[in-house]
């Protein structure tokens, strides 16, 4: 086991709950150590695909400095209030990613390369409902190289999370969608033009009522937008441009209780495939 999630489990064991109302009856004392048990599992799967794909990993605090989202560019496109604080009144990051920058500014970096890490995350969703968390744990895939190795390597992901998904029984469906990362003002043409070029995919599952679908996986182009911000160059001086491959660890265990129901998704991380 990665990592030991206990807080934040509360806020998602209840929207199980909302989902599977049986539960709470005769399964509410063990229902948060479930849900931490298969969300530590999850992110078991996913580092071992990142180590797998030759990833380093890349260990970072629960909360994040202000002056690294200044420097990522975060506030030329969203308000400070959009972020959730901790109670000591740190931030925590909108995306894993953001923690990786400053650790990827200080390394030499290869042709290309992969990085790994699972930070705690807070935002203030505007929509709210199921999977609609303020703070979770995501796990994130950085990719380092030229551009066109970053689009390669991320079609690979999708394809081998598509493959993933498939495989726990979810039915996960790929939809481009416009990046959060960049576009001070967020016009219309802006988003479209994201969209064009295909910056941003996300898988999304269907829970519940008919609520949009839910994303649970981000596949991201950052062209060299992180890696200016960080001085991120190729050997020989040559360009980097970056890329994200990240998972909303809460989400996925909260996919797999819809679609599996409580006892089969539990089961899955006991090892025990029903
Ligand atoms: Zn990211």
């Amino acid at each position: 086991m990665s990592t030991v999630f206990c807080a934040h489990v509360e806020e998602l064991a209840e929207q199980i709950v909302q989902l599977q109302p049986k539960l709470a009856a005769h399964d509410s004392q063990a229902l948060p150590a479930n849900v931490a048990t298969l969300i530590g599992w999850l992110d078991d799967r996913f580092l071992q695909m990142a180590i797998d794909a030759g990833a380093r990993q890349i260990k970072v605090e629960d909360t994040i400095e202000e002056c690294v989202l200044e420097r990522a560019g975060y506030f030329e496109s969203f308000a400070i209030d959009r972020l959730v604080q901790s109670s000591e009144g740190k931030l925590y990051p909108p995306a894993a990613c953001y923690q990786c920058y400053p650790s990827l500014s200080q390394v030499e970096h290869a042709e290309r390369g992969l990085w790994t890490c699972i930070a705690a995350c807070g935002r203030k969703e505007e929509e709210t409902g199921l999977g609609r968390l303020r703070n979770f744990h995501m796990r994130e895939i950085v990719l380092v190289g030229s551009s066109n190795w970053v689009r390669e390597e991320r079609g690979r992901w999708m394809d081998k999370i598509s493959e993933f998904a498939r495989a726990l029984g979810l039915r996960g469906e790929l939809h481009s969608a416009s990046d959060p990362f960049f576009g001070a003002g967020e016009t219309r043409g802006r988003k479209l033009v994201q969209q064009l070029k295909e910056l941003k995919f996300e898988m999304q599952v269907r829970i519940g009522r008919p609520v949009p679908g839910l994303a649970i996986a981000s596949f991201n182009l950052h062209e060299r937008f992180f890696a200016e911000r960080f001085g991120l160059h190729l050997p020989g001086g040559a360009d980097a441009c970056t890329g994200c491959v990240a998972f909303g660890l809460e989400r996925w265990a909260l996919a797999l209780v819809a679609e599996l129901g409580p006892s089969r998704a539990f089961n899955l991380a006991e090892g025990i495939l029903a």
